[in-house]
């Protein structure tokens, strides 16, 4: 402590100073935040994805940390709201005409970077210097301001329509962050509650649907049963008819070839007899006659 002879003290060991927040340059913040992966720390490049936080990610670092949450050592820490594919959106973003890749890497760390994305609205470089926000319904990016001129509840853009709570602020300031992670606990109670209700509706209807299905089987087995015994009843009916149809038009012709038959015999019976009674006759006339023509000649008489 000094003060015994031994040594010097130092004025800040007897005087209480404020200790100097270090200051971390806004540029550079920029610079991480708009212009790199939040996972990879890779420079930002199509596709881009956000999460419901506002960060921004490429797409294939999110891929290869959901096969393995280990890949990118901080991952766990900085993506652990990110479960599946679900958890991000794919942003819909307006390239930058003015960019160049190769002018972009000739870059120092002092001069300012061109923003790779624009506003499609206001065409302001999406830069860390203008807030922008995108859409988790659509995806599409553009900047608050031209949000707040051009109020509608539809998309700018794309013209699909959203609610309030579908407007992420991209990267938030530090202040924000409480607010914004508020939000999305809220947002993905919401989508938890709308998965059940869902599922609700889809047993609801399934079930639905089986009480249907058992009574339409029910219906069909009756209609079928009911089917196979109108053929039962009506098989014999039918035969019945086939017959009586059948039996007439055989029968008459059958009983009328039997008559027909029995009538003609009949008749040739009845010729028969009567040829052979005339024969007899005329054999007993002619002895009769022959007797009498005998005797009584033209001479006899
Ligand atoms: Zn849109």
């Amino acid at each position: 402590m000094g003060c015994d002879g031994g040594s010097i003290p130092k004025r800040d060991e007897l005087v209480k100073q404020k200790q100097k927040q270090a200051k971390v340059d806004q540029n550079i913040i920029n610079r991480v935040q708009w212009f790199t992966c939040a996972l990879s720390k890779k420079s930002l490049s199509t596709p881009v994805v956000s999460c419901g936080l506002g960060k921004l990610y490429n797409r294939d670092a999110i891929l290869e940390f959901l096969l393995d949450r280990t890949s990118y050592g901080d991952g766990d820490l900085i993506c652990s709201h990110i479960k599946t594919l679900k958890d991000v959106v794919s942003l819909q973003l307006e390239p930058n005409p003015s960019f160049a890749e190769n002018h972009q890497s000739s870059l120092s760390h002092d001069q300012e970077p061109v923003a790779r994305y624009v506003c499609p609205i206001t065409f302001k470089e999406m830069n860390g210097k203008h807030r922008f926000v995108y859409l988790d319904t659509c995806g599409c990016v553009m900047s608050e301001q031209a949000m707040r001129e051009v109020p509608s509840k539809t998309c700018i853009k794309c013209t699909k329509p959203f609610e309030t709570f579908n407007v992420i602020v991209l990267n938030p300031k530090p202040e924000e962050l409480d607010a914004v992670e508020q939000a999305f606990v809220e947002k993905q109670a919401r989508i938890q509650a709308e998965k059940k209700e869902k599922k609700k509706t889809k047993s609801q209807k399934k079930d639905l649907k089986k009480m249907n299905g058992a009574n339409s089987n029910l219906l069909d087995s009756s209609t079928s049963s009911k089917r196979k015994l109108d053929e039962a009843t009506d098989s014999p009916k039918h035969k019945k008819q086939h017959l009586s149809a059948k039996v007439p038009s055989v029968q008459p012709t059958q009983s009328s070839t039997h008559s027909l038959t029995a009538t003609v015999a009949a008749k040739v019976a009845e010729q028969m007899a009567a040829n052979a009674s005339r024969q007899k006759s005329s054999a007993l006339q002619s002895l009769y006659t022959s007797e009498r023509s005998s005797k009584e000649n033209f001479m006899n008489r």
